[in-house]
């Protein structure tokens, strides 16, 4: 790597240093400290060169953001194509090992298939509203029926899970072509990895998916036989649903709140764990006016803080005369 290239490779790794600095409050002062004294090239070959992981590759890994570490940085991005493949191997050992799915950046595979980063903008919002086309029977895509896999959907529906994510990643991109070729859809694959982390299973074809009775999960106080409260339990927690409406909901706010008394978990907590407060819950004026073959929206959901979710239930409750 030449001088001119290495200064803005190390531009680069100060920015996403940055990026970690802003999101997770990690502050990698070691990591900065070298890209100061040696470049970012020195500075990537001895981090990924090292023979155990660094601290930071720790610390992110406990953060769930390793799609920051140098690791990821230079296996994923335009960046590869200055690395030797020892580098590299070194790199995908230690991803693998913490089991990163990590996407070598295209340019390098000498395909067409898309860089992680971009199969990333199908947010679980976007994945839901494909299973909610998938659904409805309604959608046209260039992709095959699936021959190993099924994703399961909310009432046990099964659709071809390569073709949920391509159709997902279409709309993410405003209506761009996405074909076949574009990703892989293996059990290892980033596409599988975002379609799970999206609240989905993916189970072989003409197996049985492990059954999750969202009615048996622990609520304290709710009555058994309660039909309504039940079902509205049910709702709320059907497959996919509530991280879509989050994914949503910091799409369009830019962060999660809860909409019935405005606490803001991650700034009120210094940290984006702090994220999990944020439950969802199904606006019960909805539900009560629901058949089974209602399909749920966005819109019938609320973000709501769990201590707030908590009183809304039971008020709920009173309301059923539980
Ligand atoms: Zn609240
Ligand atoms: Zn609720």
């Amino acid at each position: 790597m030449d001088k001119a290239t290495d200064e803005r490779f190390t531009v680069f790794l100060r920015e996403k240093a940055a990026e970690a600095k802003r999101e997770l409050k990690y502050d990698p002062r070691q990591f900065l400290a070298m890209l100061g004294a040696d470049g970012g090239y020195a500075t990537v070959s001895k981090l990924v060169g090292g023979r155990n992981p660094s601290d930071g590759f720790v610390k992110l890994w406990e953060s769930g953001r390793l799609d920051l570490s140098v690791e990821a940085l230079v296996l994923e991005t335009e960046w590869i194509r200055f690395f030797d493949e020892q580098l590299l191997k070194e790199a995908e050992r230690k991803l693998k090992a913490a089991n990163y799915p990590f996407v070598r950046h295209a340019a390098n595979a000498g395909s067409e298939r898309l860089p992680a980063d971009t199969l990333k903008k199908a947010t679980p919002e976007y994945i839901w509203r494909a299973v909610q086309l998938f659904r409805s029977g309604n959608v046209s895509h260039p992709f095959g029926s699936s021959t190993k896999y099924d994703l399961i959907a909310e009432n046990g529906d099964r659709f071809p899970p390569k073709a949920i994510f391509g159709v997902a990643l279409s709309m993410a991109l405003d209506g761009a072509v996405i074909e076949p070729k574009h990703f892989s859809g293996d059990e290892t694959s980033l596409c599988f990895a975002l379609l799970r982390d999206a609240g989905y299973q993916i189970v072989p074809k003409g197996f049985n998916a492990p059954s999750l009775d969202p009615a048996s999960l622990p609520e304290q106080g709710w009555a058994e036989g309660d039909r309504k409260l039940v079902s509205h339990l049910k709702r709320e927690r059907a497959a996919g649903l509530a991280k879509a409406k989050k994914a949503q909901y910091k799409r369009l706010h830019g962060k999660l709140t809860c909409e019935r008394c405005r606490l803001d978990p991650v700034t009120a907590f210094g940290t984006e764990l702090a994220e999990a407060c944020i439950e969802v819950h199904h606006s019960t004026t909805h539900v009560s006016q629901m058949g089974a073959q209602h399909m749920t929206t966005l819109d019938d959901l609320q973000c709501l803080c769990a201590n707030c979710h908590r009183l809304v239930h039971r008020l709920l409750r009173e309301e059923a005369g539980a």
